[in-house]
C-alpha cells in the first residue's frame, strides 16, 4: 500500500487538529466559534483525505464518528476494578445516618465531601492509552460488561484523543445519556414513523448503546459526562481529577461542588431540587463522595458497593387530584394523544393542570375516568403523567374512558393499524396534519422547495392561503408580499423554486406524495420499473410485488393510496398545475452490472457505503440488503461477517474493494 504524500498527512493532522478543538468549543464548552457548515466542511474535507489516502486513517480520528459496519455481537470486557453500585438514601435523615457511619469508620479522617449530580443515564467506562480512545464498555453485571468502542466514538462530546501529554492507561468512567431536547425529537420522528414510544431518555439511551449499527447510534445524538478516574495519573482528591478530567477534554458537569462538611451537602440537594429540571440530562438525586482519595482506599466498599460514596434520591414528586375530563389531542401526524384535564394541583414546585395519558392502550390499562381521584408525578421530566387511579374514591357511575370512534379536528374516522398502539387520523388533508405533509413535499429529498419551512407553512395555512400541497402551485405574488415580514423579494424567490419544482424526477414527486411505506429508496426502484405515475396508479397489487424489495405490505399502502378519492382528486388538481415529471428512464442503465444484484459488506477504506451504492447503482445493479440466492455479486471490504460466509455458501461470486475502484476509475491504494 502507498503511503500518503507528506502534504497531505500534513494537512491531515491539521484538519483533525481543527476539528477536535471546535468539537471540544462546541461539545464540551458550548462556545462554539464556526458554524456548523464550516465545521463540515472541515470535516468532509478529512473525510476526503482519508479516502484518498487509507493510511491518514487513525483510530483517533474525528471521521470514525459516523460510524463503521454493523457487528454481529459484542465483544465481553471485563471490569478491573469492578463497576460498583451506589447505596440509596431517600431522606437527609438517612444522609445523616450515612455520615455518622463514617465517623465511627474513620474517626480521625478528613471530612470534605464532594457532591455532584446523578446523571440518570447508562454508565459506562472509558479507557484510553497514551491519551487515545481505545476501548469502551457497559458496565454489565459489574464485572463484565459489553465492548461498546464503536458506539461510543460516535458520542461527539467524549474525546478522541486527549489534551496535554497523557502517559499509559487512563480508566475514567461516566454517563452515557440521551439529552431531553433530543429524546422529544426522536419521540416525535417515533410517533410520525407509527413506531412505539420510548418511555423515557434512560429507556431509549439503554437501548441505542447497545445498537449493533453504530451508525445508527450516531445519528441518535447521544451525549455524555464523565466522573470518575478509576487508574491513571497518581492524584490527591477527587475535586482534582473532576478538575483533571476537564482539562484532558472530557465532559465533566460544572454543577459539582466542594462541601467541607454534610450540612453543605444539605445546601446542595435544596439548591438543584428544582433548578435539575432545566438540565438537558434527567437526575434523580445527588452523588456524595469523601473527596480525599487516601481515605477512600482505608475505607473500601463492601460486595456491592464503596463504604466512601452514597446517592441521595429526590423523591418524586406526587400529588392527588381528580380528573375533570379526558380530552384527545390530534398530533401533527395524526397520532390521537388522550390528555387527562385536572382539577389544579401543586406538585414539584408548579401548578399541574393537565396531565398525559400517552395513548389509549395506557389509559385503558390504567382505567382512569373521569370524576376519578388520580395521583400525578412529576419525576425527572416535566411533564407531569397520572401513575395511577385511588380507586376507593371512584365516584359510582363513572364510566371507562372510550376513544372517540371520529377525529376531533376533521370529524373523520379514526384508525388503530396492526401492531401499533396509536390510534391515528389518516384523513391526508385533515387540518390537524397537513402542516406536515406539506413540509414532507417540500423537502429536500422530495420536491426540494427552498424557503418553505415549518414557519412559513404555518403562516400560509393560517392566512388561509394555502390547504394543502396542491395549493402551492397557485399561490399569487401579489398575496404572498403582502404577508407579514415578507415582501418582493421573498415572494418571488419562493415562486421560484416552487416553479422549479413542477419538473422534478418522478422518484422525487412519488417519495414527496407521502404514499405510506413509500419511502426514498422504493420510490426510485418503482420510478425505474414503472417509468410514469399513470402507469404506477395503474398496477395491479402483483404487478407491484414483481418489483424488487416491493413485499405485500409496500403493495398495499400504494393501493390504498391510488384508491383514495382524495389523493385522486390531490394528483389531479397537481397534474392541472402542471406538475409533471419527464418520463423516468425504464430499462436499467446499460453498465457492465446491469440488472445485477449486489450486496456490500465488511468495512470499506476508500468509500462511504452511500458513495459505494451510488456507484454500484450507476453501473445499472440494484443494492441489496441482504444475501440470497439471487445475489450475484458480493462486494467485500474488511472485516466482512455472516453476509461474506453465507455468500461462500451458496457459491456467489466475491470481490473486494479493488473491483470498486477499478469501476470508479480510482486507481486508488492498489498502486
Ligand atoms: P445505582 O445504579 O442506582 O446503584 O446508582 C449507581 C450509578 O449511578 C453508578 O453506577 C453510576 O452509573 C451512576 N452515576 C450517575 N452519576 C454519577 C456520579 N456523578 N457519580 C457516580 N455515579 C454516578
Ligand atoms: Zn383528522
Amino acid at each position: 500500500m502507498s503511503q500518503a504524500p507528506a502534504p497531505a498527512r500534513r494537512r491531515a493532522t491539521e484538519l483533525r487538529r481543527l476539528v477536535h478543538h471546535h468539537e471540544d468549543l462546541y461539545y464540551r464548552q458550548g462556545r462554539p466559534e464556526i458554524s456548523d457548515l464550516e465545521f463540515d466542511r472541515l470535516m468532509a474535507e478529512l473525510a476526503g483525505l482519508e479516502a484518498a489516502h487509507p493510511d491518514l486513517a487513525t483510530a483517533d480520528s474525528p471521521t470514525r464518528r459516523v460510524g463503521g459496519a454493523p457487528l454481529e455481537g459484542f465483544v465481553q470486557v471485563r471490569h478491573e476494578p469492578p463497576m460498583q453500585s451506589l447505596d440509596n438514601t431517600y431522606s437527609l435523615e438517612e444522609l445523616r445516618e450515612w455520615g455518622a457511619r463514617l465517623e465511627r469508620l474513620a474517626p480521625d479522617g478528613a471530612r470534605g465531601f464532594v457532591a455532584e449530580l446523578k446523571v440518570d443515564g447508562v454508565s459506562v467506562s472509558l479507557l484510553y492509552e497514551d491519551g487515545v480512545f481505545v476501548r469502551g464498555a457497559t458496565r454489565g453485571n459489574g464485572l463484565i460488561g459489553d465492548d461498546i468502542t464503536a458506539n461510543l466514538r460516535t458520542i461527539r462530546a467524549l474525546p478522541l484523543r486527549l489534551r496535554g501529554r497523557l502517559r499509559g492507561r487512563l480508566l475514567v468512567r461516566g454517563e452515557v445519556y440521551l439529552p431531553r431536547s433530543v429524546f422529544r425529537r426522536l419521540n416525535r420522528e417515533r410517533e410520525e414513523a407509527g413506531l412505539p414510544l420510548f418511555v423515557n431518555p434512560r429507556n431509549s439511551t439503554a437501548g441505542t448503546i447497545r445498537l449493533l449499527d453504530s451508525r445508527e447510534v450516531a445519528a441518535r445524538q447521544l451525549a455524555a459526562l464523565v466522573y470518575h478516574v478509576a487508574e491513571g495519573p497518581r492524584l490527591g482528591s477527587h475535586a482534582e481529577a473532576l478538575e483533571r478530567l476537564g482539562e484532558w477534554g472530557f465532559p465533566v458537569h460544572d454543577s459539582w461542588r466542594r462541601c467541607p462538611d454534610l450540612a453543605a451537602v444539605e445546601a446542595f440537594v435544596g439548591d438543584w431540587r428544582e433548578r435539575r429540571r432545566e438540565l438537558d440530562f434527567e437526575t434523580d438525586g445527588v452523588v456524595v463522595k469523601i473527596d480525599e482519595l487516601a481515605l477512600r482506599e482505608r475505607l473500601g466498599s463492601t460486595a456491592k458497593s464503596p463504604r466512601w460514596a452514597v446517592a441521595f434520591k429526590y423523591e418524586p414528586e406526587r400529588g392527588e387530584t381528580v380528573v375533570r375530563e379526558i380530552v384527545v389531542q390530534v398530533g401533527r401526524t395524526g397520532v390521537l394523544t388522550p390528555v387527562a384535564v385536572l382539577e389544579p394541583v401543586f406538585v414539584g414546585g408548579t401548578t399541574v393542570r393537565r396531565a398525559t395519558l400517552h395513548n389509549y392502550e395506557d389509559l385503558a390499562r390504567k382505567d382512569v375516568r373521569v370524576g376519578d381521584t388520580v395521583r400525578v408525578e412529576r419525576g425527572g421530566d416535566v411533564i407531569p403523567k397520572v401513575v395511577e387511579v385511588v380507586l376507593e374514591r371512584r365516584p359510582s357511575g363513572a364510566l371507562p374512558f372510550e376513544m372517540p370512534a371520529r377525529c376531533p379536528q376533521c370529524g373523520e374516522a379514526v384508525v388503530r393499524e396492526e401492531g401499533e398502539v396509536a390510534w391515528r387520523c389518516v384523513n391526508p388533508v385533515c387540518p390537524a396534519v397537513v402542516a406536515v405533509s406539506i413540509r414532507h413535499f417540500a423537502g429536500r429529498n422530495a420536491m426540494d422547495i427552498e424557503g418553505l419551512g415549518d414557519e412559513r407553512i404555518e403562516q400560509l395555512l393560517a392566512a388561509g392561503l394555502l390547504h394543502d400541497f396542491p395549493d402551492l402551485y397557485r399561490l399569487e405574488r401579489s398575496a404572498l408580499a403582502a404577508l407579514d415580514g415578507w415582501g418582493d423579494r421573498s415572494a418571488d424567490k419562493l415562486l421560484a423554486s416552487i416553479e422549479a419544482s413542477r419538473g422534478r424526477e418522478l422518484h422525487r414527486l412519488l417519495f414527496a406524495l407521502g404514499i405510506r411505506q413509500v419511502g426514498e429508496r422504493v420510490a426510485k426502484l418503482l420510478a425505474g420499473h414503472f417509468g410514469s405515475l399513470a402507469a404506477l396508479a395503474a398496477a395491479s397489487e402483483e404487478e407491484l410485488i414483481a418489483v424488487p424489495e416491493v413485499g405485500p405490505k409496500v403493495a398495499a399502502g400504494i393501493r390504498a393510496f391510488f384508491a383514495d378519492p382524495r389523493q385522486r382528486q390531490r394528483l389531479e388538481a397537481l397534474a392541472a398545475a402542471g406538475v409533471s415529471p419527464p418520463e423516468a428512464a425504464r430499462a436499467t442503465p446499460a453498465g457492465p452490472l446491469s440488472g445485477k444484484s449486489v450486496v456490500l459488506t465488511g468495512r470499506l477504506a476508500g468509500f462511504s457505503r452511500e458513495e459505494a451504492t451510488a456507484l454500484l447503482e450507476r453501473l445499472g445493479a440494484r443494492v441489496a440488503a441482504a444475501v440470497s440466492k439471487k445475489t450475484d455479486l458480493v462486494i467485500a471490504g474488511e472485516d466482512a461477517g455472516s453476509k461474506l460466509a453465507k455468500a461462500r455458501e451458496l457459491g456467489v461470486p466475491v470481490e473486494g474493494e479493488e473491483a470498486l475502484r477499478a469501476w470508479s476509475g480510482r486507481g486508488g491504494a492498489s498502486r
